[in-house]
């Protein structure tokens, strides 16, 4: 088993729960929790919601105790609306649970959430985060529930009471500043749905229409005595059912998640902003969890938004919001568990799909050089075992971890052809070349498919077919120069070490420097001048990738040919 880490924010929640779990149920499984509703893709935003309890049970699991991840799908949530793409005649399923919604056009799977399901589960496998789904369709529909249903329904008038509180206070105005933020928001019980009162009076359970199977439905009645529940639908049906034996309803969301506290014992919960403000689903469910449900609710931190940059367009999987399927199509999964373990829930950040991944990347790798020199502060050691694996064992890794820039740089200029990308990589390091592709999979995949959506076509790099015969002609003399010390000194150079000792050198050895002499600011713009004038020649532009990995990718038969006058 892998062993327990110290020293951060993942080991101090899980010393609190431990102990909180210890206070209320000594030798029982521990239980930490998420909730995710399948209304739609679901948004890289909601991953924090399954990280931040992820990385607690996993440290509690490397400390030897039984802990069970639960992520409660909300599978039986009302369809709110017809997502952008979606062709209009599903608005006829709008107030039907997600599991009765036919799944989007094209999809294998039986149903709209089984659909959006499948694709959060299948990037949680590969993010190495173990946990057990369980289906409130499946809950509901089975009676799993029924007698918290009908505690529920006895204590109406207390549950009133305490939503009353609130009721009366202005609502906080939550500003929503971006769409992505908007789009994270509607997570699992979205701000402002229906909690129970009626004109008819305050009931916290809402069937689906029998006919339908809409949820247009009001409460008219209910007796306590019989279960007998009278309720009309928009659609003109009227019904009587008995509570006692009735399965196609839900409690009400702000009863429905403390009601779950209660029935699966959840010990660690966290949840977004949006529900931590007074009178929210957080701070009301633990006064309808003790006072009705007689349970304790669980330590539950706020955990802050996840931010996305420049997610382009034409990549975001079917709806127009970048899932964590996304994200794992351009970085490898520690990578991503890296970004949410080194921050704490409470502080922002963002995923990055534009030219800041290279930095992140650059970032993780330079802590990994860290960590194994032994020179890693104990909070960043941490941060990275929870990242390369869980307890149950380490993920798959790259087995030679190049950089992501110049990986992306080399499968930039030779669009992917394998062949070309297998010689550049050889040709990188000739003492201890890269013999087969293999060896820097899966990140060179990653690095490929980030260049190909990701990056606008106007930012790819283009090597000129011909060369530029009229910036070669108007070169000055020292230009000239320029050129042929460094063609003279392709061979005995090429490697990405030598390539770079050769481009900062030449403007060196013009003036008359030895090839280690410290930059002085004249030494730096002739260095700059070089590198653009090469550029312009090379890729028609000022700038592109770094140039020794640009000259290795060009070959050096073609570097000749453009940079000859
Ligand atoms: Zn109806």
């Amino acid at each position: 088993m892998a062993r327990s880490i110290e020293a951060d924010w993942v080991s101090r929640f899980a010393d609190e729960v431990i102990a909180e779990a210890e206070r209320r149920a000594p030798g029982k499984t521990i239980v930490c929790a998420s909730g995710l509703s399948p209304s739609g893709p679901i948004h890289l935003g909601n991953l924090r919601e399954v990280m931040t309890p992820h990385l607690v049970a996993d440290e509690i699991r490397r400390r030897g105790h039984d802990c069970v991840h639960i992520i409660s799908w909300d599978d039986f949530d009302r369809f709110r609306k017809v997502p952008v793409g979606i062709d209009e005649a599903w608005n006829e399923h709008i107030g039907k649970p997600l599991t009765s919604v036919p799944a989007p056009p094209g999809s294998t799977y039986p149903n709209w959430a089984e659909h959006f399901k499948a694709a959060m589960a299948a990037a949680l496998t590969e993010l190495g985060v173990e946990f057990r789904g369980i289906s409130q369709t499946q809950m509901y529909t089975s009676g799993a529930y029924r007698e918290q249903i009908l505690l529920a329904m006895r204590e109406r008038g207390r549950i009133d009471a305490i939503l009353a509180q609130y009721r009366t206070k202005p609502k906080a105005a939550k500003p929503v500043t971006d769409a992505d933020e908007a789009a994270a928001l509607e997570g699992s019980g979205a701000a402002g749905e229906d909690d129970g009162s009626a004109a008819t009076g305050y009931f916290p359970y809402k069937p689906y229409c029998s006919v339908c199977d809409r949820d247009l439905t009001t409460v008219t009645s209910y007796d306590d005595d019989t279960t007998a529940l009278d309720y009309t639908c928009a659609c003109g049906h009227a019904e009587t059912v008995l509570l006692s034996e009735h399965n196609h309803g839900k409690l009400v969301w702000k009863v429905d998640w403390p009601m779950r506290w209660a029935y699966e014992g959840v010990v660690f919960e966290p949840s977004g902003v949006d529900h931590t403000s007074p009178g929210s689903s957080f701070v009301v469910g633990g006064q309808i969890v003790r006072d009705v449900f007689k349970a304790d609710q669980p330590i539950g931190p706020m955990y802050a938004f996840v931010g996305i940059s420049g997610m382009a367009k034409m990549s975001s999987s079917k709806g127009g919001v970048p899932t964590p399927a996304d994200a794992l199509e351009i970085m490898e999964p520690p990578l991503l568990r890296w970004l949410y373990a080194r921050r704490r829930p409470n502080q922002s950040f963002k995923v990055a799909f534009d030219q800041e991944v290279q930095r992140m990347y650059d970032e993780w790798d330079s802590l990994v050089r860290k960590v194994a020199d032994g020179t890693a502060q104990p909070a960043d050691i941490a941060a990275h075992q929870r990242s390369v694996g869980t307890a149950a064992g380490l993920l798959p890794a790259t087995p030679r971890p190049l950089p992501y820039r110049t990986l992306a740089s080399i499968v930039d200029i030779t669009t992917g052809h394998d062949e070309q990308t297998l010689r550049i990589l050889r040709d990188l390091d000739p003492d201890s070349p890269v013999t087969s592709l293999d060896e820097v999979r899966p990140r060179l995949d990653r690095a490929e498919r980030w260049i190909t959506t990701q990056v606008p076509a106007e930012q790819r790099t283009q090597v000129r077919e011909t060369p530029d015969a009229d910036l070669l002609t108007s070169l000055s003399e020292t230009e000239r120069e320029s050129l042929r010390i460094l063609l003279d000194g392709l061979d005995e150079h090429w490697s990405l070490d030598g390539l770079t000792t050769l481009v900062y050198g030449v403007p060196k050895i013009q003036a008359g420097l030895t090839p280690d002499a410290k930059p002085t600011p004249e030494l730096k713009t002739a260095q700059r001048e070089f590198f653009a004038l090469l550029y312009k020649l090379l890729v028609g532009r000022d700038t592109g990738p770094r140039l020794p990995t640009l000259l290795l990718a060009v070959g050096a038969d073609r570097v000749h040919k453009l940079l000859t006058i």
